[in-house]
């Protein structure tokens, strides 16, 4: 604990907290307080009094007049100004770090790979800010130039969830920045000291770089509230909202009704399909990595198995072991692989999913609440592997047989469902079968079964993988998924023009005015 308060000090976060920070300039919400507490053992790390929607008004406000000033600057200086906060990331690895494993609870492997990503976009940033190219068209009529540009959009809403608490404010933060759009933050409340921290990093930037207008970065430490105000702001052409379906549910209508855009990054429900030919030794590196890696809690977790039914009990007495000597507790203690789930609540939640598995026909392994060896304080599972019997065998076929829909629903912790299958086609309708659609994997040595996975006929996700498990993703690809996990794409390849608008120019050289489709109208 004295080493996070000495960590949490170096970064400028030890006393006077405030909710709000506008670039540099900080200062207190009027709601009430809130509190980050420490998942590891429940320590409460920093109170500060949150933001009210109220709050936002003065903020919508600052950044609508940043990006007046913004907009115009050139995107190679809006690129160098990335470039500096990803070097700033850089030289405070350790400590961002430190702060994430204790307001999160990631094992220190997992909080730095999460600073290394915020490091990495904003590299990938700073090569985009000379890159927003837009196309030439071959135009229908004679001596005229037919183009497309891309402008700055506007202030970007930026709602986040408490488990990539830095990462994904930098992936839409990098990107919106050198396309010349402020952003306004409005992390978890369960994590508002990574958020904090994230600010006094891009603050001390800013202090250095008098040109830049400092309303570019804003947070805003609040609750729902604050979230549904920026869902209902005009100011905002773009809410980038990632955490729960239910979420994203209520603040995708919330800016329809004003005809904003929005980008959903919802939750995943993430399968892998293991056939008959996979390597064995590595589908169970990837399960294991992908099953229990942040205690569950990453959008991408692996969460059904979806196994030919020859393997399915090998693969399962494989895995118990290793399940059984997962080195879990203090995830800032080197060695530990499994760290604690967020809070009680996230095991209330997991206790039920295990109990209505059981209901529907699965047998389960662990899952139980572990209160020795484990610092107390926090909450720790077991991981759990709850296996379903094949389906129509003798186990599932009798007259009021349970349906599955435990295995159609995420739970955010650590329960791996297994479901066996017989065919091809049969795995591959398991695996579509749930509504959500992020991330998904085939282990298989057969080239066949590999390309029909990644075809239009097969995996209907946004993130298909093969011979790698579905978590742990690179920041060059474009990031999002399907049906209930929201349609958006974030990070790289071409989502930058998520946060752009395009404007599509016809300039005639001519001294005559042709119209397009050959339309006569002379007057
Ligand atoms: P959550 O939905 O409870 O909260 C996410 C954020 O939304 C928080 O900042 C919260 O205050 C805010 N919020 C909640 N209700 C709101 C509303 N009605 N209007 C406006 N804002 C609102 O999610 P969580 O528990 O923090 O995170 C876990 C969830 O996030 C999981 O479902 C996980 O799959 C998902 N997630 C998805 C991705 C992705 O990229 N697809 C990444 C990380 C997490």
């Amino acid at each position: 604990m004295d080493a996070i308060q000495t960590v949490l000090g170096r970064l400028g976060l030890n006393q006077n907290l405030s909710a709000i920070g506008i670039g540099n300039c900080n200062r207190a919400g009027s709601a009430g307080p809130v509190s980050s507490r420490s998942p590891i053992d429940g320590t409460i790390l920093g109170t500060l009094q949150a933001a009210s929607a109220d709050d936002v008004t003065p903020v919508l406000e600052a950044a609508t007049d940043a990006f007046r000033r913004w907009r115009v600057i050139p995107a190679p200086a809006r690129g160098e100004f990335v470039r500096r906060v990803g070097n700033r990331f850089r030289e405070l690895k350790p400590d961002l770090a430190a702060v994430i494993t204790w307001e999160a609870g990631k094992i220190t492997q997992e909080a730095l790979g999460e600073v290394q990503e915020v490091i990495d976009i904003c590299d990938f940033a700073a090569g985009l800010s000379r890159q927003l190219y837009g196309l030439t068209i071959a135009s229908e009529r004679p001596l005229h130039r037919l183009a497309e540009q891309w402008h700055p959009l506007g202030p970007v809403g930026v709602i986040t969830a408490f488990n990539f608490p830095m990462a994904v404010w930098a992936w839409n933060a990098a990107l919106a920045w050198v396309c010349g759009d402020p952003v306004i933050w409005k992390p978890s409340e369960k994590t508002p000291l990574c958020a904090l921290a994230c600010q006094a990093v891009v603050a001390s930037v800013l202090q250095e770089m008098s040109d830049i207008p400092p309303a570019v970065s804003s947070v805003i430490v609040g609750m729902r509230d604050v979230g549904e105000r920026l869902a209902d702001a005009a100011e905002i052409p773009l809410v980038s909202a990632t955490g729960s379906t239910a979420m994203g549910r209520a603040v995708a209508q919330r800016v329809a009704a004003r005809l904003g855009r929005s980008l959903l990054e919802l939750g995943g429900n993430n399968g892998m399909i293991v056939t008959p030919s996979a390597d064995l030794e590595l589908t169970l590196r990837a399960i294991v990595f992908s099953a229990v890696g942040t205690c569950g809690q990453r959008c991408t977790t692996l969460r059904r198995l979806i196994v030919h039914e020859d393997l399915a009990d090998k693969v399962i007495d494989r895995l118990v072991p290793i399940y059984d000597r997962l080195p879990i507790g203090n995830p800032a203690q080197p060695g530990t692989l499994v760290g604690p789930l967020i809070d009680e609540a996230a095991w209330h939640a997991m206790e039920a999913a295990l109990q209505r598995a059981s209901a529907e026909g699965a047998t389960v392994h662990g899952g139980r609440r572990l209160k020795e060896n484990v610092p107390q304080g926090g909450t720790y599972v077991q991981p759990a592997i709850a296996s379903f019997p094949l389906r129509g065998s003798a186990a599932t076929s009798l007259p009021g047989t349970p349906t599955r829909s435990i295995v159609h629903e995420e739970t955010f912790a650590p329960i791996l469902y297994v479901q066996r299958y017989r065919t091809f086609d049969e795995a591959i309708e398991l695996h579509n079968s749930v509504p959500q659609g992020l991330a998904s994997s085939i282990m298989t040595t057969d080239m066949r079964e590999a390309e029909a996975f990644c075809s239009a006929a097969g995996s209907d996700c946004g993130i298909v993988n093969v011979n790698v498990g579905p978590s742990g993703a690179e920041i060059g690809g474009a990031f999002g998924g399907e049906k209930a996990t929201g349609g958006g794409r974030e990070s790289g390849s071409d989502s930058w023009k998520n946060y752009m608008r395009r404007a599509t120019n016809t300039i005639n050289y001519s001294t005559q005015l042709p119209l397009a489709q050959g339309i006569q109208f002379d007057v």
